[in-house]
Formats: C-alpha cells, sequence, structure tokens
C-alpha cells in the first residue's frame, strides 16, 4: 500500500501504478488485463482510466484485431499527454527524442558536434528549449545521457573529448519549463541517497534535466524492457568508442556512492599496457570499441572521431573483429568471476561484435571462467534495444520522477485548459522504435 492511508492517498496511489503498469509493458495491455495484473476492483479501474483520461495522461483505444461484441480497450498514452524529452550524447553526435508514457519514441532531431562542451551542449540546450516551448506542459522532465562518469550536480568527464568535470545543467542552460520548481536541485541517476529507476517520493519534478552515465541508462532500459527483465543480477556492457559497464542488481544499476561508476572500461582485464586517456594504464577499454577497431588498422582514432571508418573495419575486418572480440570476451570473464550475474548483457557495438565474432568472445571468455563457472557461464545476449538503450534510459529517468503521486499532483495544477492549444503545437509526429543506429 505504499503507506496510503486516506481514501485520497489510495486514489493517487492507484493512479500512479495504473500509470507505471501502462508505461512499463509498453501500452500494450488491455484494461482487463492491467485490472488483473493490478488486482483491482472492475469499477475501481473504470473510475481510474476514466479520471487518468479526463487528466489527459491516458487514451484509450479498441484492442487491434477484436473481431465481436464490445471491444476489448487498450490504455494507452494520450495524445496531449505527458512526453519526456531524452537526449543520448555521444563522442560525435548527440540525438534528442520525445518519448511518450509506454516508451514510444520520436527523434526530433540528431546533429554532429565538434566535441568541445559548448559546441556540444549548447545547440543541445537551444534544441531542447526549443521543443519545451513548442510541446508547452507536455513536457514533464529532460533526461540527457553523456559518454562519461557523472558527479554531484551533473559534473561530467570525458576522457577522450578532454572535458573534465563540464558542468551540463550550465552549458544546455535550460529555462525553468512548466513543471519546473525554482531552486530545485541538479540530480543524476547515481546521486547518493538515490538510484536509477527508484522514484524519491516527496521530491518535486525536476527544474534541471536529469543527468546520467550513457551505461547506467542503458543498463536501465535493458532492465525495464530488454533481456535484463527480471533478471536479478546481470551484467550490462556498451560498447562505443570505448566501453562502460555495470552491475545490475534487482532491476537497478548500482552506479556507486557518488554516481561515477559503470566504469569497468577502465579496468585492467585484458592484459594490454596502453596508457589511457583517463590516467590509468591498461584499461580494458584500449583494446575494446571503435577506437581499438580504428587504431588496429592503422587509422587515426581518439577524439570520437571515425565512426563511419570504424563501421566499414566492423563490417568488412575480420581480423581486427576479433581481436575486439577477444580482449571483450577476456574482460567478461574476469567480471563474471567477481559478480556471478545469470545474464550478461551487450548493446551498442557490443551487439555487432557478438554477432560477427561470438566464436572468437566465448573461445576468449571461456579459459578465464572458474572451473566452478565453467558448468553454468552465464548466457550473452545482445541487447534486445540495440543503439536506443541509453536514449529509453534517459527517458526511465525523467518517468521515475513523473510517476509518483506529487508528479501527478504537478502535472494536476499546471495542466492547463488543453482547448487553448492547438493540436498543431502539442503533437509529436509519431514514429515506432526504430532500432537503428546514431546518424
Ligand atoms: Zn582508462
Amino acid at each position: 500500500m505504499n503507506g496510503a492511508t486516506t481514501s485520497g492517498e489510495l486514489r493517487a496511489h492507484n493512479r500512479v501504478r495504473l500509470l507505471r503498469a501502462v508505461h512499463d509493458s509498453g501500452a500494450v495491455r488491455t484494461r482487463s488485463q492491467l485490472t488483473r495484473d493490478l488486482r483491482l476492483a472492475r469499477g475501481t479501474a473504470s473510475v481510474l482510466v476514466a479520471g487518468l483520461a479526463e487528466a489527459g495522461l491516458l487514451h484509450e483505444e479498441p484492442a487491434p484485431g477484436h473481431a465481436r461484441g464490445r471491444p476489448t480497450q487498450v490504455p494507452g498514452p494520450h495524445p496531449h499527454g505527458p512526453v519526456a524529452l531524452a537526449a543520448d550524447v555521444r563522442e560525435d553526435a548527440w540525438e534528442l527524442a520525445a518519448c511518450e508514457l509506454g516508451g514510444r519514441v520520436t527523434v526530433l532531431d540528431v546533429r554532429p558536434h565538434d566535441g568541445t562542451p559548448q559546441g556540444t551542449l549548447g545547440p543541445l540546450g537551444e534544441a531542447v528549449a526549443a521543443h519545451r516551448r513548442r510541446l508547452g506542459h507536455r513536457v514533464v522532465g529532460v533526461g540527457v545521457a553523456l559518454a562519461g562518469p557523472i558527479r554531484h550536480g551533473g559534473l561530467v568527464d570525458i576522457a577522450h573529448l578532454g572535458w573534465r568535470s563540464v558542468d551540463v545543467p550550465a552549458l544546455l542552460n535550460l529555462p525553468d519549463g512548466p513543471a519546473a520548481q525554482p531552486g530545485a536541485p541538479a540530480f543524476e541517476p547515481g546521486e547518493t541517497g538515490a538510484r536509477p529507476g527508484e522514484p524519491r517520493p516527496g521530491e518535486p519534478l525536476p527544474g534541471t534535466p536529469v543527468i546520467g552515465n550513457d551505461t547506467v541508462l542503458a543498463a536501465l532500459a535493458e532492465a525495464r524492457r530488454g533481456h535484463l527483465r527480471d533478471v536479478r543480477v546481470g551484467l550490462h556492457l556498451h560498447v562505443d568508442f570505448d566501453l562502460g559497464g555495470v552491475l545490475i542488481v534487482d532491476g537497478r544499476p548500482v552506479p556507486g556512492a557518488s554516481g561515477a561508476g559503470a566504469e569497468f572500461g577502465h579496468m585492467p582485464l585484458s592484459g594490454g599496457d596502453r596508457p589511457c586517456p583517463c590516467g590509468a594504464t591498461g584499461c580494458w577499454g584500449m583494446d575494446v570499441g571503435a577506437n581499438a577497431l580504428l587504431r588496429d588498422v592503422g587509422l587515426a582514432h581518439g577524439g570520437g572521431r571515425g565512426r563511419e571508418q570504424a563501421e566499414r573495419v566492423l563490417a568488412t575486418n575480420g581480423e581486427a573483429v576479433e581481436a575486439n572480440a577477444r580482449a571483450l570476451g577476456r574482460g567478461v570473464a574476469a567480471l563474471v568471476n567477481a559478480h556471478d550475474p545469470e545474464v550478461v548483457t551487450l548493446s551498442g557495438h557490443g551487439v555487432e561484435l557478438l554477432q560477427r565474432a561470438g566464436q572468437a568472445l566465448m573461445a576468449a571468455c571461456e579459459p578465464g571462467l572458474m572451473a566452478i563457472r565453467r558448468d553454468r557461464p552465464p548466457r550473452i545476449e545482445g541487447s534486445a534495444l540495440g543503439w536506443r538503450g541509453s536514449l529509453l534510459g534517459a527517458m526511465e529517468s525523467v518517468f521515475d520522477h513523473f510517476l509518483t503521486p506529487e508528479g501527478l499532483e504537478l502535472w494536476r495544477k499546471n495542466h492547463p485548459d488543453q482547448a487553448r492549444d492547438t493540436p498543431d503545437r502539442q503533437s509529436v509526429t509519431y514514429s515506432t522504435l526504430a532500432r537503428h543506429k546514431p546518424l
């Protein structure tokens, strides 16, 4: 019951449960399925759905393929309902999307950047502000994934780009949105006291963006919508120019005390001795990912450049791909020995390394496993979300703060008369969640 004692609190609690169930299930369950799942009385569910529809939070459509009788209704996102703006900032480009309850994603903008903090985050902040103005009260928060460790207050370090203690909220320079609380603190998924995916009752919706590490957010999305769903202990590795990794326990990434964990790529797991831009020597990430692929074939690498060339190497140079996969496999074995995960999931280029050189990966992994692990080695799987994990994780972080009694109360307060807004101003162009690479 989550401490709900009065009938008003109980209603608020049930509204959150129902919206959460619609969101987590991808807005495909029928009202009767949801009623059963949540153990609600039918009348209670009807009243809840009607109230949420009136509040502009849900909209019901008949279930597809329903042939006879009264059609079964499927609650899904309201056409003028809440939107999370989510951005995935990679070392060479960023992607910005509008995400609705249920996880429907509409890509709004994809742009390359020059690798400087100002040249990256300035234009992103302008794009976010423009879409916030366009979508008005619908925007309930902004989530941003970045390819580096995040510290208190949204400070990020991206070693490959030479970023040190870059103040992300300051450079995004977002004006407070309609749901913003003046003076609300910046916070990120890994901040002490809260973990990704954990709503914090009593916390106002952020006027500043939710900032998270790309690997942590990809892991969060994998736990909600991918192969780590219902997995007790999992390991997620995200491979882009180098790699990051994080342990997921009971659906939550474990990002460390200050939020700057998820840095398995900076452990000496592959036996190399190259100096890493992070300051350490022999980091695993020096041997796995696009930078290592480019280096192995004698091409320029580093600074977030060379994605297209790396993709060509991935597609055509078996030797370089296998070397990458072997280094990945050796490190996976070490982490499996340490953490005993049920499943290891790979996102980004990890999916291609597994597809193109899975045998080499496993051949390098198995000898590194302790004897007691070899009988039942963990499954290694490509992400169900491809390159979209970090973006979807940024979305989940926003909705985790919104889908609370406090978040819904703010929505009610900030929700102007819908009739005053023309549909044109408010609509996002719908598209299905496509698995595709950046740019
Ligand atoms: Zn390093």
